[in-house]
């Protein structure tokens, strides 16, 4: 059963614009194995270890959140799977699918170490993952992580696709960089029946580069394609921001994420949960509550239950993204490894 089929429950998390709260991005590390041109700097500093939640603590967070009418939970980072024992949190999570109130438990991940979990992940509950892809050409690969291999995610893809998950391959749009291997992407993904989402780079933290030289809008890349396939609206939504149409000719579905170009705010459903304890009420705002305090400071969940609803209720009716030459610096100072995207 889906969340929108599933009355709300008197619990359930509505902010100031009516929107009801069940979807839940949890980042569990800061820290990454690439370095994706366009993500982060080449010379991250990241958090000390001692700032981190412990998974334990993260649980506590993920159940306050699922009493709270949270449905879904998407773990997410930094790269999850190089947090260590990260498997232990999806099997507690994982138990909690179904009758524990949880609808759905994904993963967002670079796929770098996807063939030693894939398996383990089907075996905690998780029956889809997001494998973020942006070509697949080994040089270019190269250049657009800075540190990382292809050959490992492509065997990581092909270990998750045969445990039996759903993948989807999530692919930044960048001008120059891959916007000529789309097209070429887009049968590869659909002729192994996985989906493919587009999604725009959002001006989110220094990468020591020129974000205006990257971006690529999705109107344009959308215009393109259809001069090649035949593309047709479809209602089909994941509980994510993603619009997405069929390709008459593979048969597969392609999903545009268009911060940019199209503010998709009105349908939000979302927030955002880091490492450290802050909840990001938008991905694209500043504003924030800490979740680490309260935990810490009782074991009743009562003061957290409280942090939650004053946090909920400061839920921004929606971003406002601009990229173009006369704003250079990035509208966050925050990376996307912060908050996992
Ligand atoms: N490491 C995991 C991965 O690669 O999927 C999870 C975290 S990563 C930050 C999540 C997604 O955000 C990836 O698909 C990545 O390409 C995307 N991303 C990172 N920075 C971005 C930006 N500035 N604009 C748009 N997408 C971005």
């Amino acid at each position: 059963m889906t969340n929108s089929a599933r009355p709300p429950s008197l619990a359930s998390m509505i902010d100031p614009f009516g929107r009801h709260i069940t979807y839940l991005r949890v980042s569990v590390t800061d820290r990454c194995d690439f370095r994706c041109v366009y993500c982060m700097s080449e010379h991250m500093t990241f958090l000390p270890r001692r700032d981190l939640l412990t998974l334990e603590e993260l649980e506590r967070l993920c159940a306050a959140f699922i009493r709270k009418g949270v449905r879904r939970i998407r773990i997410t980072g930094g790269e999850p799977l190089v947090r260590r024992d990260v498997m232990s949190l999806f099997e507690k999570l994982g138990s909690r699918i179904g009758s524990g109130g949880l609808d759905e438990l994904t993963l967002t991940t670079n796929g770098s170490q996807l063939s030693r979990y894939a398996q383990m992940l089907r075996q905690t509950g998780v029956r889809r993952v997001n494998v973020s892809l942006d070509t697949r050409d080994a040089d270019r690969f190269r250049r657009i992580t800075r540190w990382g291999e292809l050959g490992p995610v492509l065997r990581g893809i092909d270990a998750a696709l045969d445990a039996g998950l759903s993948v989807k391959i999530n692919t930044v749009a960048l001008r120059g960089i891959n916007e000529d291997e789309i097209a070429d992407m887009l049968e590869w993904a659909h002729g192994r029946g996985m989906d493919m989402t587009l999604i725009e780079t959002m001006p989110l933290g220094d990468v020591d580069g020129d974000r205006v030289d990257q971006y690529l809008p999705l109107s344009l890349v959308r215009a393109r394609l259809a001069q090649r396939y035949s593309l047709t609206d479809l209602d089909y939504r994941t509980g994510g921001p993603a619009r997405y149409m069929r390709v008459g000719e593979t048969g597969g579905r392609l999903g545009f994420i268009t911060p940019l170009t199209h503010n998709f705010c009105e349908s939000c459903n979302r927030v955002r949960l880091t490492c450290t304890g802050r909840l990001f009420m938008c991905l694209g705002q500043d504003d924030e509550a800490d979740l680490r305090e309260p935990v810490r400071a009782s074991t009743d969940d009562a003061l957290l239950e409280a942090s939650i609803d004053e946090a909920i209720s400061r839920k921004p009716k929606g971003h406002d993204f601009i990229i173009d030459r006369r704003h250079r610096a990035p509208a966050l100072a925050r990376h996307m490894s912060v908050t996992g995207g």
